[in-house]
């Protein structure tokens, strides 16, 4: 599984880090989205799944 985060379409509402926090994280600055891993564990895809579906802003996406 590989993430990618559009850090420019990110509004950092936060969901993400709620859903998967062993993923993502927010910049402490400005509150946009960072990943702390491109390539989760395959025990963390429902996580992540359920952190691209919150995303308002769909800046999440999921490939492989
Ligand atoms: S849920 Fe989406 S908009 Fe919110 S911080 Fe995460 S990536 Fe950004």
């Amino acid at each position: 599984m590989r993430i990618t985060l559009d850090e420019e379409t990110c509004i950092g509402a936060g969901q993400c880090v709620l859903a998967a926090p062993e993923v993502f994280d927010q910049r402490d600055s400005d509150g946009i989205a960072v990943l702390l891993t491109e390539t989760p564990e395959e025990d963390q895809r429902a996580a992540v799944a359920d952190a691209a579906i919150r995303c308002p802003a769909l800046a999440i996406r999921i490939t492989g």
